[in-house]
């Protein structure tokens, strides 16, 4: 498995910058991912903006630790580990990578151009944009408590689990997010704790099995009801949903597993037709706005299937047909990525 690389300007949220590419994709995920790489190997300077700090999309927000087993080549490979790959390919041209932006109003420049501004402030101009929105933006559901911790011991992802390696870890949730990185975190942390606010837990019941035989400490009906420290997470009070007794812990990393609200947000005010609240798109994977192409799960067409497979495929059409556009004297098909002067450098 490959680590992400560092090499590309990942950006997380500062202060205000401008941005002047070929081509502007919206969202981070395996679609948006692998568009990079192809806008690259077209030649074309891309930026890529993404609302989440962690690149992956869905993979890497709903389902880290679960097997893949579709993706033509790969026989099985873990959500988080197709993340991590998706993301060192992306990589292969140096694109401007945007972590933490949310993409939001659009305007069209006298010249054509389109620029995109962000909920952070930074303005993006591009010749043409790829949205590979996925369901949306999704925002990690709050913890009742503790909020001000987030960057201090307060996490939504676990891309790297020895980053908590030897730490006593509190898992927050119960669906299939808490219980699989409470599963993952047991192999490296000093101790894991789970707290969810229900007796069941809704993650998959082999793996909530596997829960309840681990040494693991389970703690239900509680709920987090107060955070405390010195500058970083030292304590988390959790109180009895059913008696309203509290418990003080000793925690030095606080996993919240809590689920994601998706929606589609600003992008639904960009002109583009919508059908279902997904965009309508045509062969050319080109929306009804001129210079503005999507690709994977935002898109609808008779005959769509939800897949990263097809995400993918849909992901080099695109930059295919955005490459023509955005230069006319381009061709559509863009030879093999295996012909001799083909190979990145
Ligand atoms: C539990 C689960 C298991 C799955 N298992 C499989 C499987 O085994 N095989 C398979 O093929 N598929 C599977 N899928 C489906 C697969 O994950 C999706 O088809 C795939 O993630 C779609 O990729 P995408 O890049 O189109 O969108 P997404 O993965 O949804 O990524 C979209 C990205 O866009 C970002 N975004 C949205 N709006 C904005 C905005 N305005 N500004 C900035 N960023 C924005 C989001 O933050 C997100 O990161 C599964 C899905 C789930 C939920």
């Amino acid at each position: 498995m490959s680590e992400p690389s560092t090499s590309s300007t990942v950006v997380q949220p500062t202060g205000p910058v401008d941005h002047d590419v070929d081509l502007l994709i919206v969202g981070a995920g395996p679609s948006g991912l692998y568009a990079a790489y192809y806008a690259g190997f077209r030649a074309l300077s891309v930026a890529v903006v993404d609302s989440l700090t962690e690149p992956g999309g869905q993979l890497a927000a709903l389902y880290p630790e679960k097997v893949i087993y579709d993706v033509g080549g790969i026989p099985s490979i873990l959500g988080r580990e197709l993340a991590a790959d998706l993301f060192k390919q992306a990589q292969t041209y140096d694109p401007i990578i945007l972590l933490g932006h949310s993409a939001g109003e659009l305007t069209r420049l006298d010249d054509g151009t389109l620029q995109v501004a962000t909920n952070t402030g930074l303005l993006i101009r591009a010749k043409a944009i790829l949205v590979t929105a996925g369901i949306g933006i999704f925002t990690p559901r709050p913890l009742p408590a503790g909020q001000q911790y987030e960057g201090r011991g307060l996490r939504y992802f676990v891309p790297d689990p020895n980053a908590l390696r030897g730490k006593r870890v509190l898992v927050v949730g119960g669906g299939d997010s808490a219980v699989d990185y409470a599963l993952m975190l047991e192999q490296v942390a000093a101790s894991v704790t789970v707290c969810h606010r229900r007796n069941e837990f809704r993650a998959h019941e082999a793996s909530v099995q596997q829960l309840r035989e681990s040494s693991m400490r389970i703690m239900t009906p509680y709920q987090v009801s107060s955070v405390e420290g010195d500058g970083r997470i030292e304590v988390v009070e959790v109180t009895d949903h059913d008696t309203g007794a509290s418990e003080r812990l000793d925690v030095d990393e606080l996993v919240a597993a809590l689920g994601f609200v998706a929606e589609l947000g600003p992008l639904a005010n960009w002109g583009m037709e919508l059908r279902h609240r997904h965009i309508a798109v045509d062969t050319t994977m080109a929306t009804s706005v001129p210079r503005i192409f999507a690709a994977g799960d935002i898109t609808d067409y008779p005959g769509k299937v939800k897949l990263i497979s097809v995400g993918l495929g849909e992901a080099a059409t695109a930059v295919n047909n955005a490459a023509v556009v955005i230069d006319p004297s381009k061709k559509l098909f863009p030879g093999h990525s295996s012909d001799p002067g083909k190979q990145p450098t």
